[in-house]
Formats: C-alpha cells, structure tokens, sequence
C-alpha cells in the first residue's frame, strides 16, 4: 500500500508493521507530508498480519524454551520482508528497528539518505526470531537506550531524521549542513522578534547586520556550547582549527574578565 503515487526517483521507504495505520498517519503532517505530495519521497507499509497463513491471522507464538512474552512469528515476517524486497530491489537495506542495534546518528542518517531507499522493520512482544535477524536482516538499529513497546515509533525517528536529508525536503538545500552534528557541533542559539522581551535582549551582534561578525559569533557559540554540553563530540573535534582555537580562546578571555 502507498501513501502516494510518485516518480521514480522517490526516496523510497517500507515500513513492516503490525500497525500500517501509526507509521501512515504520522507520516502524513508537516514537511514529510508535503515531501510525499511533492513526489520526493514514498512511504508503503506492509503488515505481517496479511501474510499470515493460519484463519486466526497469528503473527505471534510463545518462546522455545519458555518464559515470558510472545515471538513474532518468522513465515508472516519474512514473507512481509520478502515483499518489500521484491518491491525496493536488493540494494536498499533492510533494518531492523532494535534495542540491541547501533544507535542512529546523524552521520547515519546521512549515509540512508544517500541511498535510495529502505526498509524498516518494527517488532513487537519480546521482539523478533533470531533467524530471521540472522539471515533476512542487514543492519540493526536504536533510538537509544531504552526500550519501547514497539518499533513504530523508532521508525519514524529513523524515517523523520533521513527525510528530511533528501534534497529539496526542507525547502532549503543549505540548512542541514548548518545544523547540530552536521558539522561535528551543537547548533548555536536562534532568536527571532521582538528584540526585546520582557527585558530579554537578543545578542547585539544579531542586529549589527555585519554578517562576517555574525557567523564569528555563530561558531563560537555552537564550539562553547559543544564544549560545555557534549565532551564527547568536543573531544572529536580535537585539535581545534587555528580559527576555532582563537575563538574559544577570545571567548574565555572576554569570560574571565567579565
Ligand atoms: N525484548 C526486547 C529486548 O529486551 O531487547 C525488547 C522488545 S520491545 C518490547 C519490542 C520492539 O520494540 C522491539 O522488537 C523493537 O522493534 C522495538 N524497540 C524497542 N526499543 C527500541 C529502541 N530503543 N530502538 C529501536 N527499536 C526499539
């Protein structure tokens, strides 16, 4: 089933989900929905449920060896991956949405967007056969390090955060490049009218309409607030450019002295 009647060029995505209607109706609002009107990108699902053999429609049985929760079934799982194969051709990756996968990135993000397409896997209950992880699944991947009750909403994280890399998705080709981790840093600050708020200034220097000052002050901002947030990426963008170096520097000089 496709949201949608696109050309060929489409960014094209298959959701596998027991729950078509979370993934369609979330897929439906804002830039993602306008991207899919636009012809920019596709999003299908395909349910299990419908590849289900058995009159009761199972997509689920208990575990071998016991214990607690169900297992999706693998025939329904994989005649749905199977399908969605068949669909996408064999060079778009299927992905299982996982606790136990690498957890999504924006240089990730970036590498699915370069590719046409993906396939997304959502499980359910105690997750998924491991068979069907060992040989029909090519990569796995984790919102984090928790766990949600379905793979729904980790695909539409994974879904929203590759979109919106598709050319001509944001409206803006140059504004991904800019923003948080794109370019190894947090974003710096945004402010927008009025100038003033009860007695909140924006930064001087926004106003001055010296735009050589303005991304001087941009970098600085994104590099101390990089610094003193995620030490982790800090220590990545080490050593420091000359540029970079002798802006923290000012900037904690200009600190100690206020
Ligand atoms: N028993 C599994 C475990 O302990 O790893 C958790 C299963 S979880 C209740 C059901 C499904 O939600 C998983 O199969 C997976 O598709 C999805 N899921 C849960 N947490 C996730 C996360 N942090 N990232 C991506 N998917 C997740």
């Amino acid at each position: 089933m496709s949201s949608n009647e696109q050309p060929s060029t489409s960014y094209s995505v298959t959701v596998v989900t027991l729950f078509p209607e979370f993934i369609l109706q979330a897929v439906g609002h804002s830039i993602l929905g306008r991207a899919i009107s636009a012809g920019l990108i596709t999003i299908s699902v395909i349910n299990p449920r419908d590849y289900s053999t058995n009159k009761h429609k199972t997509v689920d049985d208990y575990p071998f060896g016991g214990g607690a929760g169900m297992v999706m079934k693998t025939e329904p799982l994989v005649a749905a991956i199977e399908a969605s194969r068949d669909a996408n051709g064999c060079d778009t990756p299927v992905i299982y949405m996982s606790p136990a996968g690498s957890t999504l990135t924006q240089h990730i993000a970036s590498d699915l967007s370069q590719l046409n397409g993906m396939t997304l896997v959502c499980g359910h209950y105690e997750g998924i056969d491991e068979r069907v992880r060992e040989h029909w699944i090519d990569r796995e991947l984790s919102i984090g390090d928790y766990v949600l009750t379905g793979g729904e909403p980790a695909a539409m994280v994974v879904i929203d955060a590759v979109c919106r890399l598709i050319p001509g998705v944001l409206g803006n080709d140059a504004s991904p490049a800019d923003e948080s981790f794109s370019a190894g840093t947090l974003e710096y600050p945004h402010y927008t009218r009025p100038s003033d708020f009860r007695g909140h200034k924006v930064p001087d220097i926004l106003l001055s309409g010296h735009h050589a000052k303005i991304e001087d002050w941009r970098r600085t901002q994104a590099l101390v607030r990089t610094r003193s947030r995620r030490p982790d990426l800090w220590e990545r963008l080490q050593p420091l450019s000359k540029e970079d170096r002798k802006r923290i520097d000012t900037y904690d000089r200009l600190s100690e002295s206020n």
